[in-house]
């Protein structure tokens, strides 16, 4: 019997809000990919018969614990621990973790299930998964942060493995963090297991170019996005949200590259400055002093650090949404469009609405969405493995020439994919049916 490729994709979706209630970001993400889906298995009708949407919307494992600490002061502290091992189709589980207050298991399952397809993209052997604590570390010692770490691997370790899941970074877990976690699971295990952790230090296992990888990424994708319609970087005003790890290093490459960097944000409010931003007094706020942006403004003439409105109220050709899920909305879409902007793409996992991606595409605007734009920093992650893997350790313009040629090729991957289910332009589509069919293929290979 031929299969109905839309009531079967409004089937699965029924039954994800059913199995997952409240999960609001979860349904927004697996929303956005089934849409995608729907041309694939209508030209596709054998991965609609393998039932192979169904199988890959319920993650294979998720595992919640308790991660008991002592403060400073000796009191006791108890938070939630998470891991959702979604899918091993295509290698050991891996992605970030993540330290946020307001973490829960409709956040870590929407950013799992993003994994799947943006690792899948990397054309490299991983998995997916994602995991974290409702743990806030601001206003923490280095000690306290230690304690933690240190409990939560307590627990954590024993899903873990180099063959079986690899963990990392994500917002707010960084090179100390995964130190301690590493610290914890050497000890626990006797083993130095350098492929079960990545982001390490680059003396004890890390690779060259990871810490960039994310941010460096996000400007390839988007030159390439840029370059598809002709046009160049150089240049051009860019504006990110967020100051971490990944908008840094999105700074950085994007000023090699000729563009003028001139605002970006964190949770206090964001910064604009029209000379360009000073990289290496953000460099020095942020990864040294653990500051807040409203210093720089302190620091150097000419620059404003705002908190009313938003970052993107600052009139910009290219916009890197770089800090949390939804955080760029249909209004700040709509104040993009009036100020002309020309290509909007992902640093963080799924910053823009769903209402805000449909202004920003209505107007012809490039979009690039996460799960391609900044699957850089897991795609070199897995180039760490690789090195992990053979006790080696590459030079910096090695790894990070590896990670230009993934971010190409991401981005050629997404354009056929589109061109063949859609039209040429929508990454989005590009994205989830060139993921999904790498998926499909190992999990049909591999049987039911
Ligand atoms: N947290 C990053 C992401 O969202 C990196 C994950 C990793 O390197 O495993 O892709």
């Amino acid at each position: 019997m031929p299969v109905d490729a839309s009531s079967r994709i409004e089937a699965v979706y029924a039954d994800v809000l059913r199995r997952n209630p409240g999960e609001s970001e979860f349904h927004q993400a697996v929303h956005e990919v089934l849409h995608s889906l729907e041309p694939v298995l209508r030209k596709r009708p054998e991965y609609a018969e393998a039932k192979l949407v169904e199988r890959l919307v319920e993650p294979e494992r998720q595992v919640l614990f308790r991660v008991p600490w002592t403060d400073d002061a000796g009191e006791v502290h108890v938070n939630r621990g998470f891991r959702v091992q979604f899918s091993s189709a295509l290698g050991p589980y891996k992605g970030g973790l993540r330290f946020v207050p307001d973490l829960g298991l409709g956040t870590v399952k929407f950013l799992a299930f993003e994994q799947i397809f943006k690792n899948a993209l990397t054309g490299l052997g991983i998995g997916a998964g994602k995991g974290g604590a409702d743990f806030d570390p601001k206003g923490r010692s280095d000690a306290e942060v230690m304690r933690f770490c240190q409990s939560f691997m307590t627990e954590l370790y024993r899903h873990l493995g180099d063959h079986t899941d690899v963990p990392a970074g994500d917002i707010n877990v960084g090179g100390r963090e995964i130190g301690y976690l590493f610290g914890q699971y050497k000890r626990l295990t006797n083993r130095f297991e350098a492929g079960v952790l990545t982001g390490k230090g680059t003396g004890w296992g890390g690779s060259h170019a990871r810490t960039e990888a994310t941010g460096y990424g996000t400007v390839h994708f988007v030159r390439e996005m840029l370059a598809s319609r002709g046009e160049d970087l150089a240049g051009r005003r860019v504006v990110l949200s967020g100051s971490g790890n990944v908008s840094l290093f999105a700074i950085e490459k994007a000023q090699e590259l000729g563009a003028q960097v001139i605002a970006c944000s964190d949770s206090s409010g964001y910064l604009v400055d029209e000379a360009g931003l000073d990289l290496d007094l953000l460099k020095e706020i942020k990864l040294e002093r653990r500051g807040r942006l409203d210093t720089y403004a302190e620091a150097r003439t000419g620059a404003r650090f705002s908190t009313q409105g938003s970052v993107y109220d600052v009139a910009c050709d290219i916009a890197l949404p770089c800090a949390t899920q939804n955080e760029l909305t249909e209004q700040h879409a709509v104040v993009l469009v009036k100020n002309g902007v020309k290509a909007v793409a992902e640093g963080a996992n799924m910053p823009c609405t769903p209402y805000a991606v449909e202004v920003l595409r209505e107007a012809g605007v490039l979009y690039g969405p996460g799960k391609a734009a900044n699957a850089g920093g897991v795609a070199t992650s897995a180039l760490e493995m690789q090195q992990n893997a053979a006790r080696d350790s590459w030079p910096f313009e090695q790894a990070e020439g590896r990670l230009a040629a993934v971010m190409r090729d991401i981005h050629t991957q997404c354009v056929a994919a589109a061109e063949e289910f859609g039209t040429p332009d929508d990454y989005v589509l590009g994205a989830n049916a060139a993921g999904f069919l790498r998926v499909a293929d190992a999990m049909r290979d591999q049987g039911v």
